[in-house]
């Protein structure tokens, strides 16, 4: 496939062989919202938390992929409400965590699951705490992928965290540690861009904290650009994150209820 000779992989732009083929990620948005169009070296595309479909039908129309999967990181609106119109007219099957929220749900992923799409593999990491259905999804470095990624919907943000709204903070404090456990250079693609907010919070309250004003003026920069802050990496998020940073679920709940109130 794709190889000299071979069929055209049904991408725009693809100039690789097969074997050279890198999982390409197209980051959609709506509003502060991130949609993850991905599609792998076997023509096959799986999207995460399209909180709307037509951005991502326009995607696939434009630039090819045939839609299998759409993952979910947890059943709130804004990353779920695209999904059955999705499975409707591509016949894709969706994983998620919570199917009496969101009853279009195929496969329900508790954490631990693993399973391919298109040849890549993929490990879901339950992460209770933004809601109790909260899942992420890894995936390790691989042919096609050489460098892990996770996924990480709104537990983990580029120097933030989700709000704790289902759970305890005990909880969300152990899912953020599961994460920070992976890879170091795991990419971070999390579920909505509040880069900056989260800065200036850190900023606030750690005025003299050189790693947080250098992420701030560096998250302004990236907004002045119209760059997106993302992704991030496990390494980044344990060196400039204030709740990872936190040490104790005592502290962690303590900076956790500032930021609420922020
Ligand atoms: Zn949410």
């Amino acid at each position: 496939m794709g190889g000299p000779g071979g069929p055209a992989l049904p991408f725009a732009g693809n100039r690789k062989n097969r074997s050279e083929w890198t999982m390409d990620i197209e980051i959609l948005t709506f509003g502060d919202n991130y949609i993850y169009l991905c599609r792998t070296a076997d023509g096959v595309a799986f999207v995460v938390d399209p909180g709307q479909a037509a951005a991502v039908l326009a995607a696939l129309k434009a630039r090819g992929g045939r839609l299998t999967h759409v993952l979910l990181t947890h059943h709130h609106g804004d990353h779920t409400g695209g999904a059955a119109r999705l499975r409707e007219q591509t016949d894709c099957h969706v994983v998620g965590g919570d199917r009496v929220e969101v009853p279009v749900i195929d496969t329900v992923a508790a954490g631990g699951e693993e399973f391919a799409i298109g040849g890549v593999q993929v490990r879901t990491i339950a992460t209770p705490g933004h809601t109790c259905d909260s899942v992420c999804y890894f995936l390790p470095a691989q042919p096609g992928n050489p460098t892990p990624m996770v996924f990480t919907g709104d537990t983990l943000f580029v120097g933030g965290c989700g709000r704790v709204f289902e759970c305890d903070a005990g909880t969300m404090w152990r899912s953020l540690n599961d994460l920070a456990a992976l890879p170091e250079e795991t990419r971070v693609y999390c579920g909505h861009e509040y880069t900056v907010e989260n800065y200036h919070f850190a900023t606030k309250f750690f005025p003299r904290d050189a790693e947080y004003a250098c992420k701030l003026a560096e998250a302004q920069a990236a907004v002045r650009a119209g760059r997106p802050m993302i992704p991030s990496t496990i390494a980044a998020e344990k060196r400039a994150n204030v709740f990872l940073r936190a040490g104790s679920v005592e502290s962690f709940a303590h900076l956790r209820g500032l930021k609420d109130r922020f």
